[in-house]
């Protein structure tokens, strides 16, 4: 991955607030990146971080907005992982409430893994991916080699 990170970020209704918060604490970091986020995620932070994407620094910034999680949103991010358009992820889901779509969260997070993709589902995990120092640098992720699975033989 580059220096300039393409950042998934995602939260259940009941985390929302946790991210946005965590969103306003980091901005001048992730204003440096790229932001891909599911529909309503994404349209709140976007308020969240208005001020500063209306000054001129900023004004090439966006934040991408995909479909909404129950929309599709999350299948739509496991598509961009497998073909290598996301470098890491933030994903604040709800531990406490069933989701309609907890069958695409599970899968998004299971391609994470599959992906090597850095992922944080609570904010000090958060944390110590934005304060380490390969957030701001290039990194080559091992990911893990399937040929052996990829060739197998199918009997028939
Ligand atoms: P949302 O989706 O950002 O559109 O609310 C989040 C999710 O449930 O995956």
């Amino acid at each position: 991955m580059e220096k300039k990170k393409r950042i998934a970020l995602v939260a259940h209704d009941n985390r929302k607030q946790d991210l946005i918060e965590w969103v306003e604490y980091n901005a001048v970091t992730l204003l440096e990146h790229k932001i891909i986020c599911t529909g309503t995620t994404g349209k709140l932070i976007e308020q969240q971080l208005k001020p500063a994407l209306d000054s001129e620094k900023f004004s090439s910034f966006e934040v991408t907005k995909l479909k909404s999680g129950p929309l599709g949103g999350d299948q739509q991010l496991g598509a961009m992982i497998v073909d290598g358009e996301i470098d890491l992820m933030i994903f604040f889901w709800d531990p406490m409430q069933p989701q309609p779509h907890d069958v695409d969260v599970k899968a998004l997070l299971r391609i994470t893994v599959l992906y090597n993709i850095p992922t944080a589902c609570n904010r000090s995990t958060a944390d110590f991916i934005i304060s380490s120092h390969l957030f701001n640098e290039e990194y080559r992720q091992k990911v893990k080699d399937y040929s052996t699975y990829i060739n197998r033989e199918v009997k028939m």
